[in-house]
């Protein structure tokens, strides 16, 4: 990509206060910073973009738990789109921690110059369509007020802080964290006693760090999970050259894979094996780690409840066979959902980590659900557990939660916030009718969460890069989704979705976990993928933007 310098950027800082630019990207993360990368040095846009964090990276930026790290393999957590970059950066292990995926996307803002065009410690709260002068009016927490004729939300899937509504929180005399707001120079939990409420892939991480440090630990439980193995640890130097070697082949694979991952379901189904061969697959898909038991397992994992029960039953004995005390192991193991439809948390000693005399299990179900919270601790299901630090680890309003918060108001002032009220309704998961010229970075109904993140960001900014030539090419002021291709679009996602299990689990990817929310499946499950998406997305381009109206 060429470097075009924009007069301003030349000139020194960007224009202040009620300026006009191309366009504007919410988000500093991975997508923010390929976005403006994209617009301003391929295309040669005036972009300005807001972040509400004091720095980029999204994710990595606010997310500093203890055992915080990726669980993607790090040679495809990373952009793609820079082969020197791929050769040139080395990750120290198979999954980094935060602190290195952050130094990393550090290292590609100050690569690409991209700081100069953000401005950190700014929230947008408010966004309106002019319907005159086809343009979106982009207001901030801090007072600007800007005009951009895109508008890019780059707000992230994760990125809604999710703090459940617990009676009596402003009591609690001792300090309290949500995983996804940590304090930047940490939290010493030596000598303390401390509770983590939640179980998720984010607990799943902290818990064994924190409770090697905490004078005593009470995890409190609604929903226990099904834990593989992450296998974490150094990174052969011989694989990591044979995969340097061939990166244009791994980076072909993943993008028409089915999950964005080196990962491909067995072509056969568990029910037609023998106990004996079923047990050898486990074995070494369990000694493998990372994601390949969730996707790389036998193709009816996801299709047949029967064939579903034979794989979770192996992860329940691994569970019993690890944790000593049997009354625990049970309260662990999961009862009320197929295995693979909420998010595989990969772990570290998670299930050893209950073995441990500090550590104590209280379960929603056994033991009773959290009632309040009291000035010395918790009390669950009748009994008050003292304790000095309150560590939440309760994700986040995922997918729609940051758009909603964004105040986006299209076409007749309506709001998006209101129009989702009943769920998400988008085409391609990449705009929507009513609001023209915005697109959404892994927005709802694209794979989103359900991929490798940056293979569908990537996609997805390098798309939205394409559509915006080809409207300055030929002079086109608008680009809007027809309401009949985003209704055929979330009927085909819920079509699709309703043939797997995955809309029978309470889990955040159908909106279960937040009070209130409207159950709805939201990423996009294709028949063929994250590489069957893109090709629909290429197609729908070719077409001369098929289902979208231009103007
Ligand atoms: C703990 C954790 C582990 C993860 N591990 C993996 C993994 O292993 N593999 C994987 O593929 N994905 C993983 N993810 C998902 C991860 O979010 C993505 O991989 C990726 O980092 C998303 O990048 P993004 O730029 O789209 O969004 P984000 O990184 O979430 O960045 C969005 C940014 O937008 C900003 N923002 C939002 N709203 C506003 C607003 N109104 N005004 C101004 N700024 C705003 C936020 O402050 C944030 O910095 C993980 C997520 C979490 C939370």
């Amino acid at each position: 990509m060429g470097m075009v310098q924009t007069e301003y950027r030349k000139s020194g800082a960007p224009p202040a206060g009620k300026a006009t630019f191309d366009a504007v990207v919410v988000g500093a993360g991975f997508s923010g910073l390929y976005m403006l990368h994209s617009l301003r040095d391929r295309l040669g846009l005036r972009v300005r973009v807001f972040e509400a964090g004091n720095g980029v990276g999204g994710t990595w930026y606010w997310n500093r738990y203890p055992g915080c790290r990726c669980d993607s393999d790090s040679y495809i957590y990373c952009y793609t789109f820079d082969r020197h970059l791929l050769q040139e950066w080395e990750w120290s292990e198979r999954y980094p921690e935060q602190d290195e995926i952050l130094r990393y996307l550090e290292h590609c803002a100050d690569r690409f110059d991209l700081k100069p065009d953000i401005q950190f410690g700014t929230r947008v709260n408010a966004a309106t369509f002019d319907e005159k002068t086809n343009h979106w009016e982009v207001r901030t927490d801090k007072g600007d007020v800007v005009n951009a004729k895109y508008l890019i939300a780059a707000v992230g899937s994760l990125s809604a802080t999710n703090v459940p509504n617990f009676k009596g929180l402003e009591s609690f005399k001792g300090k309290w964290y949500h995983t996804s707001q940590w304090p930047h120079d940490g939290v010493d939990f030596t000598n303390k006693r401390v509770a983590v409420i939640g179980t998720g892939a984010t607990a799943v991480q902290a818990i064994p760090e924190i409770a090697q440090q905490a004078k005593h630990l009470t995890v409190f439980q609604r929903t226990p999970n099904f834990c593989v193995p992450a296998r974490n640890g150094k990174v052969d130097a011989e694989v990591t050259k044979a995969r340097k070697a061939d990166y244009d082949g791994v980076v072909d694979r993943i993008k028409s894979s089915f999950f964005g991952f080196e990962l491909y379901f067995m072509p056969k189904s568990v029910l037609e094996t023998t106990p004996e061969e079923r047990e050898r697959e486990f074995d070494r898909m369990w000694d493998e780690g990372g994601f390949a038991f969730w996707l790389a397992n036998y193709k009816d994992m996801f299709f047949d409840k029967k064939a579903n029960d034979v794989i979770a039953d192996y992860l329940k004995r691994k569970i019993r066979s690890t944790v000593k005390d049997p009354e625990v192991a049970e309260k662990l193991i999961p009862k009320t959902y197929a295995y693979g439809t909420k998010r595989q948390p990969l772990d570290t000693n998670y299930f050893e980590t209950f073995n441990k005399s500090n550590v104590a299990l209280v379960d929603a179900e056994a033991d009773g659900p959290i009632e309040e919270m009291t000035p010395t601790g918790i009390r669950a299901g009748g009994k008050e557990h003292a304790v000095d630090i309150i560590v939440i680890a309760t994700g986040f309003d995922a997918l729609t939660g940051p758009l909603k918060n964004l105040g986006i108001r299209g076409r007749g002032g309506q709001s998006l916030a209101q129009k989702w009220e009943d769920g998400p309704e988008t085409y391609l998961g990449l705009a929507m009718a009513g609001f023209p010229n915005l697109f959404t970075i892994t927005g709802p109904q694209s794979p989103s969460v359900l991929s490798n993140m940056p293979v569908s960001i990537e996609q997805h900014v390098e798309w939205i890069t394409d559509c915006i030539d080809h409207m300055r090419r030929n002079k086109l002021s608008t680009i809007e989704a027809t309401p009949q291709a985003q209704q055929l679009w979330v009927a085909h996602v819920a079509e699709i979705v309703n043939t797997t299990l995955m809309p029978t689990a309470n889990s955040w990817y159908m909106g279960a976990n937040i009070a209130g929310k409207p159950r709805q499946f939201m990423p996009y499950l294709g028949p063929e993928g994250v590489g069957g998406y893109r090709k629909k997305c290429d197609e729908v381009a070719a077409k001369g933007y098929e289902g979208f109206v231009l103007s």
